[in-house]
């Protein structure tokens, strides 16, 4: 009953990873502005501090609606249905998404695939048509499917005969940067949850930490955990509860593992990464959940620029050491170095 009360009162002061913003505890500080925007299929929340007459919130605003519209895979007119179509873009925009999202494919082992969409379509993730597919129409795509089916050359992004990217895995950390990057040049701070991509920027008015509240995969208004950090700093979940469907009481995420091209199948049921940069954030944290926690760890072992929560079925909770400062209030276990 206790924790059932702070649970509730800590609520109050949250931002839920995967949750709208909530209402600042006490007298919000004058200075703050809020705004919502339905965009790349979600609802995205901003939180900005200083912006006083406005033109940050605007600019943001206009910022995610233009990348709704070129970075949508169903939109028959954006930029990246163009490049469906044709198989071929000189748009810088789609060239460094695509050059960034090989990058990180090839430092996950493949776990992150942006030629996934026929296999996606097959399973019923974008038309709702869910069901299990026969595993001959999954291999029949196989020609389709894989990270070698692009090139970035001289400038221009080049698919394979049929290929199609989708960039929802990297989208909305891409998205996050660009706000960040409008932000610092305007001098103000803020917290931005695109769709669950938390972005923080700078400090806040009174100095007090960013507080992120990680979203337990079977409740979306509790929280298993609490991170407290001050700056810049995007924190991103993927996690089989925002995207699947049940069949024979099995249940089919939409996050895809490329060699099985099949929903990711395992213990766990979420990871949120925490990185400097949205984009990185976000394609590792896709990667990371196609990966496992064991492998996730090997890698973080391997680099220092990210930092994970691991969330498996059983409710264990193991989180890297560089954030063991900021939990709070969680029975977690560590991954030291
Ligand atoms: P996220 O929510 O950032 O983890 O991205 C998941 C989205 O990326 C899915 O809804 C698909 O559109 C796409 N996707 C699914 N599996 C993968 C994968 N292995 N690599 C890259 N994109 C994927
Ligand atoms: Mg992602």
């Amino acid at each position: 009953m206790k924790n059932r009360v702070l649970s509730l009162l800590l609520a109050l002061l949250l931002l839920l990873a995967g949750c709208d913003l909530l209402p600042e505890a006490g007298e919000p500080p004058r200075e703050v502005s809020e705004s919502s925007v339905w965009a790349m299929d979600t609802q995205m929340d901003l939180r900005l501090y200083g912006d006083t007459d406005g033109t940050v919130m605007a600019a943001l605003t206009a910022l995610l609606n233009r990348l709704d519209h070129s970075l949508s895979a169903t939109a028959a007119d954006s930029t990246l249905s163009a490049l469906n179509e044709s198989g071929w873009t000189d748009d810088a925009e789609l060239v460094y998404l695509a050059s960034n999202a090989g990058t990180i494919s090839a430092q996950t082992e493949g776990a992150l695939d942006i030629t996934l969409l026929p296999a996606s379509r097959c399973w019923g993730f974008g038309s709702g048509s869910y069901g299990v597919p026969a595993a001959a129409d999954l291999e029949a795509l196989r020609d389709k499917v894989g990270m070698d089916k692009l090139t970035v050359a001289d400038g221009a992004l080049s698919l394979a005969n049929g290929t199609k990217l989708d960039l929802g895995a990297l989208a909305k950390g891409y998205a996050a940067d660009l706000c960040r990057a409008e932000m610092e040049q305007a001098g103000i701070s803020g917290i931005l949850s695109l769709g669950g991509n938390i972005q923080t920027v700078g400090s806040k008015p009174d100095g007090s930490d960013w507080i992120i509240g990680v979203q337990d995969p079977d409740d979306a208004g509790r929280y298993l955990l609490t991170l407290r950090f001050s700056g810049t700093k995007a924190a991103v979940t993927s996690g089989d509860y925002q995207r699947y469907f049940m069949q024979d009481s099995v249940r089919y995420c939409h996050i895809l593992d490329p060699k099985t091209l099949s929903p990711v199948q395992g213990s766990l049921r979420a990871v949120t990464v925490i990185a400097e940069q949205g984009l990185l954030a976000d394609g590792l944290s896709t990667a990371l959940f196609v990966l496992g926690r064991e492998a996730g760890t090997v890698l973080w072992r391997q680099r220092s620029d990210f930092e994970a929560v691991w969330i498996e079925a059983d409710g264990t909770v193991t989180v890297t050491e560089g954030l063991s400062d900021a939990v709070k209030d969680a029975d977690v276990t560590v991954v030291k170095r």
